[in-house]
C-alpha cells in the first residue's frame, strides 16, 4: 500500500532512474534470478522527461560498451521500461561474419519494440547474455524479423532485420517481455565461456550439436 509520502511530485520510476544515474559511470547489471528480468515492462509513454531519457540512454550505451555487449535492455539495469539499446562493431574474422551474418550494427535505441518473423527460416548459433555471465547456449531464432516500434525521438521504426542484428533484436525485445535466451535455448548446448573458447568457436554450432546431442534446424 502506498503511503502519501510515496506519491510525491515525481513518480517513483523517475526517482529510480535519477538514483541509478547519480552514481555516474556504468550501471550495475541485474543477473538471472532477479524478478525484474521476469516481470515484463511497461511501454514507454513519456514516464521519463526527455532530458532524463537521454541521460538514461547514454548510461545504457556506456554500460553496454563497458560490459562489453552488443545489446542491453532496461530491465537488465533494474528498470521496467520497454527500452533497449544495440550496437555491434562486429570485430570478428571474415568466416565468422559470413557464417553468422554478423554485419556491423551502429548504435541505436529501441523504444517499445516488437518483432514478428519474416519467412520460416531459422538460424541457430551460440549466444550469451550479460545477465547470465559465464555461459552461452545455442538458440534457433528467426533468421529475419520485422521490427516495429519507435526510436528515442519517437520516430516510427518499421523495418526488416536479418543476420546477427536480427538475433540481437529478438534477444533484447524478449528481455522486455520477461523472456531470457535460456528459455528458448537448446539446453544441452549450454557451455561455459571456457568450454566455448576451447571447443566451440567454429563459425557454426554443427560440431557442438553432434557432440553434445542437440538438434539444429534444417
Ligand atoms: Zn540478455
Amino acid at each position: 500500500m502506498a503511503s502519501p509520502a510515496d506519491r510525491a511530485d515525481r513518480p517513483p520510476l523517475t526517482e529510480r532512474v535519477e538514483e541509478l544515474l547519480a552514481a555516474g559511470g556504468p550501471l550495475p547489471l541485474v543477473e538471472a534470478g532477479d524478478p525484474v528480468l521476469r516481470r515484463g515492462t511497461e511501454p514507454y509513454d513519456g514516464q521519463l522527461p526527455p532530458a532524463l531519457l537521454a541521460r538514461f540512454v547514454d548510461a545504457l550505451r556506456l554500460t553496454m560498451r563497458m560490459a562489453p555487449g552488443v545489446g542491453l535492455a532496461a530491465p537488465q539495469v533494474g528498470v521496467g521500461l520497454r527500452i533497449a539499446v544495440l550496437e555491434d562493431p562486429a570485430p570478428v574474422p571474415e568466416e565468422v561474419a559470413v557464417a553468422r551474418g554478423r554485419v556491423p550494427q551502429p548504435f541505436r535505441v529501441l523504444v517499445n519494440p516488437s518483432y514478428e518473423p519474416v519467412g520460416a527460416e531459422r538460424a541457430a548459433f551460440f549466444e550469451g547474455c550479460l545477465s547470465v555471465p559465464g555461459w552461452q547456449a545455442v538458440v534457433a531464432r528467426h533468421a529475419a524479423v520485422r521490427l516495429t516500434g519507435q526510436d528515442e525521438y519517437g520516430r516510427t521504426l518499421d523495418e526488416v532485420v536479418g543476420g546477427w542484428p536480427a538475433r540481437i533484436v529478438q534477444h533484447e525485445t524478449d528481455h522486455l517481455d520477461g523472456v531470457l535466451y535460456l528459455d528458448r535455448a537448446e539446453i544441452r548446448s549450454l557451455s561455459s565461456s571456457r568450454a566455448l573458447a576451447e571447443r566451440w568457436n567454429a563459425p557454426t554450432p554443427h560440431a557442438a550439436a553432434r557432440e553434445l546431442g542437440f538438434e539444429l534446424p534444417e
